[in-house]
């Protein structure tokens, strides 16, 4: 018998700030005791005690083939015997970015990193350097990792902590990142009218998946391009959560606009530790060794994370795959709107493809940040933990999108539903 979770959890904060190594782990948000995994595989995960839940956070997004693919495993299993990592070039690298490239058509050039942080950290540093400008435009709610010109006014983790910006950012590093509203193409038009010559990029999550899931606006990427290409300003889209999930080609298929850099993370690495930036050649050659813009990686392109990348990518690449995804998704969201209307609670849902959100509101959509944090998150902490109860896991925080893989069965869907259905059942009448 292991430890029950509260003394593992006890035992953790002796040791790691937090007992964890990523905040929002600490269900900090939700409240309660965070939750040590042994295993998992498929759609489902099991605790350090043996119970059983079926998951709807798949590692924050990768698993779109669900946990412990067999084609992923092979594929690691084999680059183990041959090399865990060698720092010098490999074969498997070029697959990467040809594989890349071909599912992108806006990237040209992709070099890869060891996180989505490293990934949106080095497109703002490229960014800046190919335009000889400094100012950077993000938006409110959406996140980028953990960079410290991201870290203003940032969702997720930060957000539900109730820690808007971060001590240890330099009041100066802040000044160069302007924070706007995401889904609000009148204040970017604003902002470049007044400020466009000194904008050297845009970065922003063409569907947000960090203040639950928000779909871009109609019009809202457009205009992001339009004034980017007036202004000489680098659009980046980062991608490393929507990507290769809410189409194979991403957002910048879905929506048909193409960002001049792309950063992609989470399914490119199959689970392990991997991101990427690319785009136009003529920004992507301004990079080291060809150009002057530095940027490096001992473990970068590890053969190990790109055997497993390739296999997700490879497979995911099947036809069909996108389509059963959004069907299986829209199954889910279908029947918790009708669960809510059952039992006289305000519930909306919004879907991207397998990204999906649910909020508790009596609004009839929640289409931005405002509206997010409009939403009831301690009717959403109870749901999440009586969920949890019933053996379905969903992301700790109100502020996270959740995710469907192609190991989701009708049955967990089933499961899923019924779950919901004593459980606000029970919300509605306390
Ligand atoms: N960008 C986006 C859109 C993300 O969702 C995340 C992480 N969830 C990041 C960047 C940072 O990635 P990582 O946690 O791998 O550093």
């Amino acid at each position: 018998m292991t430890d029950t979770e509260n003394t593992l959890f006890e035992r953790a904060k002796k040791t790691i700030p937090g007992g964890v190594n990523s905040p929002v782990r600490a269900f900090k948000g939700v409240g309660g005791t965070p939750i040590f995994f042994e295993q998992a595989l498929g759609s489902k995960l099991t605790d350090n005690q043996g119970k059983e839940y079926i998951d709807y956070v798949l590692s924050w997004g990768p698993m779109i083939l669900g946990h412990g693919a067999e084609v992923i495993r092979q594929a690691v299993h084999q680059q183990v015997d041959k090399s865990m990592s060698f720092g010098a070039p490999t074969e498997l690298e070029v697959e990467m970015a040809e594989k890349v490239c071909q599912l992108y058509p806006s990237i040209e050039k992709v070099r890869m990193v060891n996180s989505g942080t490293e990934a949106t950290m080095s497109a703002i540093r490229l960014a800046r350097g190919f335009t000889g400008r400094d100012l950077l435009v993000k938006f409110e709610g959406c996140y980028h990792g953990h960079a410290d010109s991201l870290l203003i006014k940032a969702g997720s983790g930060a957000l539900t902590l109730g820690v808007p910006t971060s001590p240890g950012v330099p009041a100066s590093v802040a000044a160069h990142t302007i924070t706007l509203e995401y889904n609000n193409a009148e204040d970017v038009k604003l902002c470049f009218a007044e400020l466009g010559d000194k904008i050297a990029a845009v970065i922003v999550e063409p569907v947000a998946g960090n203040m639950n899931c928000i779909p871009p606006a109609d019009g809202f990427l457009e205009t992001l391009r339009e004034c980017c290409t007036q202004a000489g300003s680098v659009l980046i889209f980062d991608e490393v959560m929507c990507g290769f999930r809410v189409a194979l080609g991403g957002a910048q298929e879905r929506y048909n606009v193409k960002a001049d850099l792309t950063t992609l993370g989470k399914v490119i690495g199959g689970g392990m530790p991997v991101g990427a930036f690319g785009g136009r050649a003529d920004i992507m050659d301004c990079l080291a060794p060809d150009g002057p813009v530095y940027q490096a990686g001992t473990l970068s392109g590890n053969p190990v994370a790109m055997a497993a990348g390739l296999a997700a990518l490879n497979e995911i690449s099947k036809a069909g795959t996108h389509q059963q995804l959004e069907e299986k998704t829209n199954q889910l969201t279908t029947g918790l709107r009708q669960l809510a209307k059952k039992h006289g609670i305000g519930l909306v849902t919004n879907q991207v493809g397998s990204m999906f959100g649910v909020f508790f509101t009596e609004q009839a959509s929640v289409g931005s940040f405002k509206e997010v944090q409009a939403c009831d998150s301690e009717r959403f902490n109870r749901f999440f933990h009586g969920m949890l109860e019933q053996g379905v896991y969903l992301a700790p925080s109100s502020f996270e999108a959740g995710f469907l893989s192609l190991a989701h069965s009708d049955e967990d869907i089933e499961k899923t539903l019924t779950a919901a259905d004593a459980v606000l059942g029970e919300l509605s009448i306390s």
